[in-house]
């Protein structure tokens, strides 16, 4: 089974991929996770990608989808696979169609999760993660059981992400709506995209999700 979640910045993707991946053992192939890898390094690709994340733009196609397959070569077949923040413009999806009839793989359902824009903004700026294990948290929808300390691997330290702060939550969001959005249509098409209200509690976008998967 292979997925893409798909939707604006803060609405949920990465949140609901942990958990598909704690309750299916499936694989989160996040393109933002492995941009801020690759940002971390001092080198001329590190500085670029930094500079373009931090704008709040998209990096570019050819880079994003080289990474997919990459991690793709490394994964058994029989893995199923959540694409989190991939594919994000047309030329992506048409680059994952490729890939994946290159591994023999198969998209089995695209989730749309619907959040209203407004909404937003909080969720990004009051964002982050344990610097351990990259659990997500927010200051006010889902804080540690003890404060300070991580619920699933009892680190103390967290982290927020340079790029989330409101300015740049902007800016994603026109990426999103003017990049992203329009390729709906592509999967829907094929009859594959199932709509789920991301503005619901957290757990409920969870039932809904496993729903869809069955
Ligand atoms: P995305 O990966 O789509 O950018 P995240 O999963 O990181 O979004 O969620 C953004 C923030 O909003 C996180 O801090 C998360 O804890 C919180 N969040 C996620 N889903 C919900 C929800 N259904 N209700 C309230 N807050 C949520
Ligand atoms: P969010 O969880 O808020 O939706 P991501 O972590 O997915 O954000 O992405 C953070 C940033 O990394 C994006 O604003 C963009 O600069 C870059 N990025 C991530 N995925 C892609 C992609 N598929 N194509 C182009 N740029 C990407
Ligand atoms: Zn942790």
């Amino acid at each position: 089974m292979n997925i893409i979640l798909l939707g604006p910045p803060g609405a949920g993707k990465g949140t609901q991929a942990q958990r598909l991946v704690e309750s299916r053992g499936m694989v989160q192939l996040s393109t933002g996770d492995m941009l801020r890898e690759t940002r971390k390094a001092d080198t001329p690709l590190g500085r670029q990608v930094a500079q373009v994340m931090d704008a709040g733009e998209l990096v570019s196609d050819e880079i994003v989808s080289a990474m997919i397959d990459e991690k793709l070569a490394s994964l058994a077949p029989e893995t199923g696979v959540i694409f989190d923040g991939y594919p994000r413009t047309e030329a992506q999806a048409r680059s994952l169609d490729t890939i994946l009839a290159g591994r023999g793989r198969k998209l089995g359902h695209v989730i749309e999760l619907d959040v209203d824009e407004d909404a937003l903004v909080e969720r990004i700026t009051g964002r982050y993660t344990c610097a351990t294990c990259g659990k997500g948290y927010h200051d006010r929808f889902e804080q540690p059981g003890v404060a300070g300390v991580c619920d699933k691997c009892g680190g103390s330290e967290f982290k927020r992400r340079p790029d989330d702060n409101e300015e740049t939550v902007r800016t994603r969001m026109a990426e999103y709506r003017a990049k992203t959005a329009p390729i709906l249509p592509f999967y829907e098409a094929r009859g594959i995209v199932t709509r789920v209200d991301g503005m619901a509690p957290m757990d409920d976008v969870t039932t809904a999700v496993e729903r869809v998967l069955g």
